[in-house]
């Protein structure tokens, strides 16, 4: 039975044109699931009786299902999903004031394994449908408290977003019916064919590359991905990104430390940038001694000294302040189970 969830508008109406008797009820259906979130023909008020019961038969409108929620004193709410198949996965929604992020899972596993990553730590999972995307969206959309007017959607959850390129193709159109390619950023660990894909699309979303290190061999030991796609290949294709409207490419930073912590480190990150319009995210790591022994978040100090020499030589710098680390839903600490991710 066709999900009607994860399918951009001209596809929701081409699926229905046999069910209805005009084109403009198909174009209410696709209204009612796309911009109203809607969850089943019953709710279509504005449809006859008769049709929204007939619809139910040969159409289903599907979410994943919340097996648990966990909400943080900061107000991050953590979601644990069910999926058809029993796979599980999370996804985070971080509010704040009239606006909210809200990140996204591709696979449910990673197999890159990162060294900071609770999830590259678990394994490998599988892709998940554009459904199973888009259903996180509209599932945390529908939790999200009535002053939020504006979200912004970040695949940095679980898995690579671009080892699924079908599925996040689709659920990026879909997503683009009702919110902008300017508020959606797919997160990378640096796949080069996966990044001159994105820069393809005739609407990119925005980039985020997650790059860890100031050279290729503290790069490889931290992400083994870079082996694959060494630090200036990953750059070349960074280079050709569309950047339209000022936009940048943001580097994902994640401090570790006596890894990669050094000022003169950010120093040598601020030459490898040179000339790319970028935004540096350094996120002091998240510690799980269970999933990723051995690894420290460096002193607040430190991550001090290392903004600033960053800043000092010309880059622009955000230091993130993770938040629902409570809930264990900050980056890095996404595992799918009852507990991504992208830096
Ligand atoms: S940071 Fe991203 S790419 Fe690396 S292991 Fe975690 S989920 Fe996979």
């Amino acid at each position: 039975m066709p999900n009607l969830v994860g399918r951009p508008r001209r596809e929701i109406e081409a699926l229905l044109s046999g069910s209805v008797d005009a084109p403009y009820r198909a174009r209410q259906i696709a209204s009612w699931i796309l911009d109203r979130r809607a969850t089943s023909f019953e709710e279509m008020t504005d449809l006859p009786k008769a049709l929204r019961a007939e619809l139910a038969g040969p159409f289903e409108i599907r979410d994943p299902a919340i097996a648990d929620r966990t909400t943080a004193p900061d107000g991050t709410v953590k979601y644990l999903l069910a999926l058809e198949d029993g796979a599980t996965i999370e996804c985070v929604a971080m509010p704040e004031g009239d606006r909210a992020t809200l990140c996204l899972s591709s696979q449910t596993g990673c197999a890159l394994g990162c060294a900071f990553c609770v999830t590259g730590a678990l394994g490998a999972g599988r892709n998940l449908e554009p459904d199973e995307i888009v259903g996180q969206y509209r599932v945390m959309a529908r939790g999200l408290p009535g002053q939020v007017q504006r979200v912004n959607l970040v695949f940095m959850g679980m898995g690579e977003p671009l080892l699924n390129t079908e599925a996040v193709e689709k659920a990026l159109e879909t997503l683009y019916e009702t919110v902008s390619p300017k508020r959606i950023t797919v997160s990378t660990a640096g796949i080069v064919p996966g990044i001159r894909w994105l820069a393809g699309l005739p609407r990119p979303p925005k980039l985020a590359v997650s790059l860890n290190a100031p050279d290729q061999p503290r790069r490889e030991r931290i992400m083994p991905i870079a082996r694959r796609y060494p630090l200036d290949e990953l750059l070349d294709a960074v280079r050709t990104f569309p950047l339209d409207g000022g936009r940048r490419i943001t580097f994902e930073y994640v401090l570790i430390r006596g890894l990669n912590d050094r000022p003169a480190d950010a120093v040598a990150v601020s030459r490898l940038l040179r000339g790319i319009p970028s935004k540096l995210n350094v996120i002091p790591l998240n510690e799980d001694p269970g999933h990723i022994p051995g690894l420290a978040r460096p002193a607040d100090d430190a991550v001090e000294a290392f903004a600033e020499a960053a800043r000092r030589h010309g880059l622009v710098v955000t230091v993130r302040r993770s938040r629902g680390q409570e809930v264990a839903a900050a980056c890095g600490q996404l595992k799918g189970r009852t507990a991504a991710t992208h830096a």
